[in-house]
């Protein structure tokens, strides 16, 4: 019998690479994770969360992420006829991945839940978005759609039920014959996508209380979702609708693809330039209140993309820590080398920081209803945090990636694309300084939003001088009116790193609290990951952030 093929070929001995990473839980292996979602009174789903960390740790996810990235959507405009049928078409990989995370009530666990859906739902999300981002998308939009939706009891009464539903229905069909439904939005027009005023689709009524919608969207992601939240003008101005893909009597509805864009990031998910021409679209709160309706929406993708930032920096921190744990350079493993232990250290902080103000938030949303602190906390806190983590995400992906070496570059391992994606949350609701522009809002309009996140800070600044400090500099930023627009990214930094703080110096180890104040609140050390303070205790750091 023949020897093994890699023994038979001398050059070929494969040594010092890590085994596969996979196999192991993302949830019961993950004590910060565990105890986090605890505190914030969603322990109640661990069970959930123990299938999703199995799923999400295993040999089978990363091969239907790497399939559904690696096979494109193609974009089917006609069919062989040349009838029109502007559909996209999916490697089946992507249909499985999207059967797995609606199957698992990753987009509505937070709306039928009795008690802290909001935070239950994160713990899935976080999960989730360690092993497929393309996906989260649709599973977003459709999670932050049933806001806008509440507006409009009709058509709340006919979606919600098949948008909660823990199920994936890809067919093309009218809502009555659907399972399941997924809801998009298609906001973006060419000449405008943060200055939404701009927009240009005109509506004009079409009798039965629909409307004709006639212009174009310049980015509208997910296409073959059921339904899209839009804006388009009457006559009373920008207004919000729904439009359906396909209509009550079966047809499909007027929505013309007119081509996919070529991301940079995630290529699982489609995102397509569309025409609507006389399309049918029904409204969705008041006519001429279209932004303030679809701001709730945006207010709930926020949070989402928050709680996926702090699940892909985890992805990143694991993927890094595994890689290290098993190959060794200059004679000892990675793991084992002062500046290498250093950058992981440093990365962990970052991921602990970003976890646990997620979580915040998460408890913010499940309470704010009752609770005007938490909903003050909740408006100021999720563009601070949507803005910060989507700033440091790409610089977490990128330094894990350079842990592995040439491993890390190629498409193969997960950190290639994972560093590919790690930009798009900076860019899409809400870009980075048009997020900032929000926060100087908020605090604009509701200034005891910045009192709320003072009371939030508050003791843990006295038990930490260094975080008493920060928070005194930045009240000063704060009080000079005159510049604060300009520096707005530096505030909203400053809101940022005092509220992470404060969450480490109550929850995290003292020595993760310890090393996260020198280097974000002291002397800012250093510019990248890996310039942890040589009192830094960096073993223990990372005991806590290994995965058991
Ligand atoms: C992968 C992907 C998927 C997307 N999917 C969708 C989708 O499904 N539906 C949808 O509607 N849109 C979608 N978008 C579009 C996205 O939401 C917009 O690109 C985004 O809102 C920015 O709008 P814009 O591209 O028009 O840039 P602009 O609005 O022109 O902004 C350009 C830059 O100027 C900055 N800026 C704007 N105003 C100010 C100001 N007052 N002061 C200082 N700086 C300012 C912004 O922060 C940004 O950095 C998607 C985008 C991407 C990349």
């Amino acid at each position: 019998m023949n020897a093994p093929l890699n023994a038979r070929i001398a050059t070929h001995e494969v040594e010092n690479q890590p085994p596969p990473f996979a196999g192991y839980n993302a949830w019961s292996g993950d004590a910060i994770l565990r105890a986090t979602v605890a505190r914030e009174g969603a322990g109640w789903i661990a069970d959930r969360a123990m299938a999703m960390g199995q799923l999400v740790g295993s040999e089978r996810m990363r091969t239907l992420a790497e399939l559904a990235n690696r096979f494109t959507p193609q974009l089917r405009s006609h069919d062989r006829y040349g009838n029109r049928i502007d559909a996209v078409e999916f490697h089946p990989a992507y249909h499985e991945l999207m059967g797995l995370a609606f199957g698992a009530g990753l987009h509505s666990v937070a709306w039928t839940a009795r008690d802290a859906g909001f935070a239950a739902r994160a713990a899935l999300n976080y999960l989730w978005n360690q092993g497929e981002n393309g996906t989260s998308c649709p599973v977003t939009m459709t999670f932050a759609s049933l806001a806008p939706l509440e507006h409009e009891p009709a058509l709340a009464r006919e979606w919600m039920p098949k948008i909660v539903a823990e199920d994936y229905d890809p067919r093309p069909l009218p809502l009555s014959e659907k399972r399941a439904v997924t809801i998009g939005m298609a906001m973006t027009e060419k000449q405008g996508g943060s200055d939404l005023r701009a927009n240009t689709t005109r509506a004009e009524p079409a009798g039965g209380g629909a409307y004709a919608l006639t212009g174009h969207k310049w980015f509208c992601s997910a296409p073959m979702c059921d339904a899209f939240l839009t804006l388009a003008r009457t006559d009373a101005g920008l207004t919000c609708f729904l439009v359906p893909r396909s209509l009550a009597d079966g047809t499909r509805n007027v929505f013309l693809i007119q081509r996919l864009k070529d991301k940079l990031g995630n290529k699982s998910n489609a995102s397509s330039e569309i025409e609507f021409a006389g399309t049918l679209g029904w409204r969705v709160g008041d006519e001429g209140r279209g932004i303030a309706t679809v701001i709730e929406m945006a207010h709930l993708t926020r949070f989402d993309i928050v709680i996926a930032s702090a699940g892909m920096m985890r992805a990143a921190l694991n993927e890094a820590m595994h890689h290290a744990a098993h190959r060794s350079a200059f004679g000892r493993r990675l793991a084992e080398q002062p500046l290498m232990k250093n950058v992981l250290a440093d990365l962990a902080l970052e991921w602990e920081a970003a976890t646990l103000t997620a979580f915040r938030l998460a408890r913010a949303f499940d309470r704010q209803k009752s609770d005007r602190h938490e909903q003050l906390v909740c408006r100021l806190g999720v563009p601070v945090a949507k803005y910060w983590l989507c700033k440091r995400t790409p610089a977490v992906a990128l330094e894990a990636m350079e842990c592995l070496g040439g491993n890390g570059y190629v498409e193969e391992g997960a950190l290639a694309r994972l560093y590919r994606e790690a930009p798009v949350n900076g860019i899409w609701e809400g870009s980075g300084n048009v997020i900032c522009l929000d926060v100087l809002r908020a605090m604009a309009r509701s200034p005891d939003a910045v009192d709320a996140l003072a009371v939030e800070i508050e003791p843990a600044a006295k038990a930490e001088p260094r975080l008493a400090r920060f928070v005194a500099g930045l009240k000063r930023d704060l009080d000079d009116r005159a510049t604060l627009e300009t520096q707005a990214r530096r505030v909203v930094e400053k809101l940022a790193l005092a509220l992470q703080a404060s969450l480490m110096v109550q929850h995290a180890s003292p020595e993760a609290a310890d090393a996260f104040c020198a280097t974000r609140l002291d002397a800012r050390t250093g510019a990248v990951f890996g310039t942890l303070p040589a009192s830094a205790n960096i073993d223990a750091i990372l005991r806590r952030a290994t995965l058991e």
